[in-house]
């Protein structure tokens, strides 16, 4: 098979043993219970299209659009078959042969190139969202949209008042004995939606003592973009990120959201040599504070909270431990099990729009365990699981407030702050 990306995903294809090993972790397997759904069924598929025993055709489309992306069958193989980046390359590669194509395709693409990756844009069409939602139209539209509609609506987030998604300043200072200065990653959705989480970052960050900077030309990571194989594009955005942080007075560059972190971490696989820059001084925000050594927090916070990986902290930067450390930390906080925490939620990128039902079975799965485990908190780190378990919380009935791990670590400095 010809292609930029055929080499390198047939290379990816001889690595798997066909053990089976990644099959029970594979939410689309255990959904359908079909081998071609599962990681080892897409892998023989390509690596038949590869070896032009097979034609890349509708079904192989339909097994690597319905895969989603989360990579647990990575960290379950022990081969080392790095399955997420051979999927995005076969994306690329099925979007080129025009097995894609008609206005869903091009709306996606709009969507993500000219709104998703222009901050301008972007926020206009939030503020809109936010008047659309403050004179409750989209409640009244809701009465008239079909079914399908009406769900795509109750996963939008609330939009915060102004006020949240104000930029942050460029530079904060270390509180307390400085030990060192980081640089903050702020993403495209997380200032508009989870303006709230960025700020707790940057507090928790300096009242840790470290000086917090915000590099102005940064922009979108691109995880959006690759994961739905606009690879092209994606690196695109990656270059204006190595710009961006080219800087190189700052200890490392902290993230609070899974999905930019992977993709950032791995951006030699896209860029090569160059990308080590950047991806080298990557560190998820709960990963650093671990790392260096959290400054305990004396207030605070009554309660129990299930932690949820997001698979791209869990499977993508094989990052677990470290955020429940922090979590156990604050006082008054107890730690609660849930069944399979490292299963994805269903969001995974806009999959929870493009594959609503897959999305919904695997979600209702993780419903069904926070449900059992009743906690006052879910604590997860991507800005995707917060909106998609947010929806699911509400829908089903919860009790649990969902929240970012930052959240409950800012909420402890702050109650003592406020004692004091
Ligand atoms: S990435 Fe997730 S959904 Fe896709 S094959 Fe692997 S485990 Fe299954
Ligand atoms: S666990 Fe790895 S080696 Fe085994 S079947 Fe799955 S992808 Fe192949």
């Amino acid at each position: 098979m010809t292609g930029e990306h055929w080499p390198a995903i047939y290379e990816r294809t001889l690595d798997c043993v066909h053990c089976g090993l990644c099959l029970q972790v594979c939410p689309t397997y255990r959904e359908t219970g079909r081998e071609s759904s599962s990681p080892r069924g897409r892998i023989y598929l390509l690596r038949a299209v590869a070896e032009n025993r097979a034609a890349l055709g509708e079904v192989i489309s339909h097994e690597a659009y319905l895969c989603l992306g989360c990579r647990a069958c990575e960290t379950a193989c022990p081969s080392g078959v790095k399955f997420g980046s051979m999927i995005e390359r076969a994306r690329a590669e099925i979007d080129r042969s025009g097995l894609r194509r008609g206005w869903a395709l091009r709306l996606e693409r709009w969507t993500l190139r000219g709104l998703v990756a222009n901050p301008r844009r972007l926020s206009l069409a939030i503020s809109l969202l936010r008047v659309v939602q403050r004179l409750q139209l989209d409640r009244l539209a809701a009465g008239l949209l079909p079914e399908a509609w009406r769900e795509l609506s109750a996963l939008a987030p609330r939009v915060p008042p102004a006020a949240e998604r104000r930029p942050l300043p460029a530079f904060t200072p270390a509180l307390g004995e400085k030990r060192g200065r980081v640089a903050l990653f702020v993403g495209c959705v997380m200032p508009e939606f989870f303006g709230a989480i960025n700020a707790a970052t940057v507090r928790v960050l300096s009242r840790n003592g470290f000086e917090v900077v915000i590099p102005e030309s940064q922009g979108c990571c691109g995880a959006l973009h690759a994961h739905t194989g606009d690879l092209d594009f994606a690196r695109q955005l990656a270059r204006r990120n190595l710009e961006a942080f080219a800087a190189a007075d700052f200890d490392a560059v902290i993230l609070n959201s899974a999905g930019c972190g992977a993709v950032l971490r791995e951006l030699r696989e896209w860029l090569g040599g160059e990308g080590a820059a950047l991806s080298d001084r990557v560190r998820d925000v709960c990963e650093f504070l671990d790392t260096v050594g959290l400054r305990p927090p004396e207030g605070r916070v009554e309660s129990t909270v299930c932690y949820d990986d997001p698979c791209h902290l869990v499977h993508g930067q094989r990052v677990d431990a470290a955020p429940r450390r922090l979590l156990e930390q604050i006082p008054g906080i107890e730690l609660r099990a849930h069944d399979d925490p490292a299963a994805c939620c269903g969001a995974a990128g806009i999959y929870n729009l493009t594959h609503r039902a897959m999305s919904r079975a695997v979600l209702d799965r993780k419903l069904q365990s926070l449900g059992a485990a009743d906690p006052d908190y879910v604590a997860s780190g991507n800005p995707g699981c917060l909106m998609q378990l947010r929806s699911g919380v509400a829908a089903a009935g919860l009790r649990a407030a969902v929240v970012h791990p930052v959240e409950l670590l800012d909420r402890a400095y702050a109650s003592r702050a406020v004692e004091a």
